[in-house]
């Protein structure tokens, strides 16, 4: 028997294809009346902005905060809340992918105030009670469903374009949130049916994304998959492949979603013998023979993502401090910690070899 206490946190969502024009009735439902937008500072997210102040209208948009960075640094989110003050904002609309959705949870945890969330990638924070925060370059996480957003806008078409080397990391980041939730000791059935699902339609709209990067179809699968995904991450705990990559991410300021791609074969490997009833659900839904981190590590090589941290502009020097910071920590995990065998699944994720 395997005991369970479960209670759901799930924002109200809408999903579709051109939802974006119903994020004004959203902020409205909500009683905001002056909302800040949240995004990042490039061309894309900028425009998408102003779009949004359109659909909101002008004089319900009390400013527009670009500021958002990866990671959610505090020195960022007191700035951004200065700045949210100065213009009387009540409620926060966050556009673009998990850095710009971390920020507009910090706001809104910090005020109070309603949080429309619009996600543009499928790193899956807007579903989940989680937010992890980078102070003095220590990245530490918290979790209550007072962090969640108060609805979820998935519009489809905001994904068209997300190019290749943005897709298949960001798909990954989603596959790993799947990964962790079918091994936790606080997995129930609701979860692990979610995330065996889950499994099985990533993977697949990842393979159709790779010939068809606008099937809307495909897109949809691998959105729908995230929201999923960030369900599953926000009801069970995670466990080592999640702990090192904020370490990498918050300590070494490496990228969010490459990372999770580069160390969840490994992580797997790590944990294959003493979560071995899960990797072979794990194997059965993506359909291999092959032992399910191998699998993983042969599909990331087919989809063309990073698979060294080396690439990624971690030091060679760094990956002790690494191994310590990672292995300091308490967290529930199937294999026990030992700094020693991190230290090698470090050196192994820096090399590019594949998973022992
Ligand atoms: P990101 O939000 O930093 O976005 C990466 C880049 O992609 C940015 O330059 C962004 O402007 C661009 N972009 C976003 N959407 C795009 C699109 N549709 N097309 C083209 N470009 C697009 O990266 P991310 O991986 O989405 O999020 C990483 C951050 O989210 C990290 O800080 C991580 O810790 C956090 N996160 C938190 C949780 C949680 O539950 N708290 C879960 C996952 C990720």
């Amino acid at each position: 028997m395997h005991p369970f206490t479960f209670e759901a946190h799930i924002p109200r969502t809408i999903f579709g294809q051109g939802t974006l024009k119903q994020v004004g009735e959203e902020v409205k439902r909500l009683g905001s009346r002056r909302v800040l937008l949240i995004t990042q500072d490039n061309e894309r997210q900028l425009a998408l902005a102003h779009k949004v102040r359109d659909i909101i209208g002008a004089d319900n948009v009390a400013g527009i905060c670009a500021d958002a960075v990866m990671h959610t640094p505090e020195e960022v989110t007191t700035k951004a809340l200065a700045y949210a003050k100065s213009v009387n904002a009540d409620g926060v609309v966050s556009l673009g992918g998990g850095s710009t959705v971390g920020l507009a949870k910090a706001l809104a945890v910090r005020t109070g105030w309603p949080h429309v969330a619009v996600p543009t990638t499928y790193a899956g924070s807007e579903a989940t009670t989680v937010l992890g925060e980078t102070v003095n370059g220590l990245k530490t996480t918290r979790s209550d469903p007072k962090i969640l957003p108060n609805t979820i806008v998935y519009d489809v078409d905001l994904t068209l374009g997300m190019p290749a080397f943005l897709t298949f990391p960001s798909g990954i980041n989603a596959l790993a949130h799947y990964v962790e939730a079918l091994y936790s000791p606080a997995l129930n059935p609701i979860i692990e049916g979610v995330a065996l699902s889950g499994t099985t339609e990533m993977y697949s709209a990842l393979i159709k994304l790779k010939d068809a990067p606008t099937d809307v179809d495909a897109r949809a699968e691998a959105l729908g998959g995230a929201f999923a995904a960030g369900v599953c991450l926000a009801h069970v705990g995670m466990g080592l492949h999640h702990k090192l990559c904020h370490t990498l991410g918050g300590s070494f300021g490496l990228p969010h979603a490459e990372t999770h791609t580069v160390v969840l074969p490994h992580a797997m490997g790590y944990n294959y013998s003493a979560a071995k009833g899960a990797m072979q659900k794990i194997e059965r839904a993506i359909g291999t023979s092959e032992k399910a981190p191998q699998a993983f590590w042969d599909f990331e090589k087919k989809l063309g993502t990073p698979t060294s941290l080396k690439e990624l502009g971690l030091k060679k020097e760094d990956l002790a401090k690494a191994a310590d910071l990672a292995s300091k920590a308490q967290y529930p995990n199937p294999a026990p910690l030992d700094r020693e065998k991190l230290l090698t699944l470090l050196e192994n994720a820096w090399e590019g070899n594949p998973p022992a």
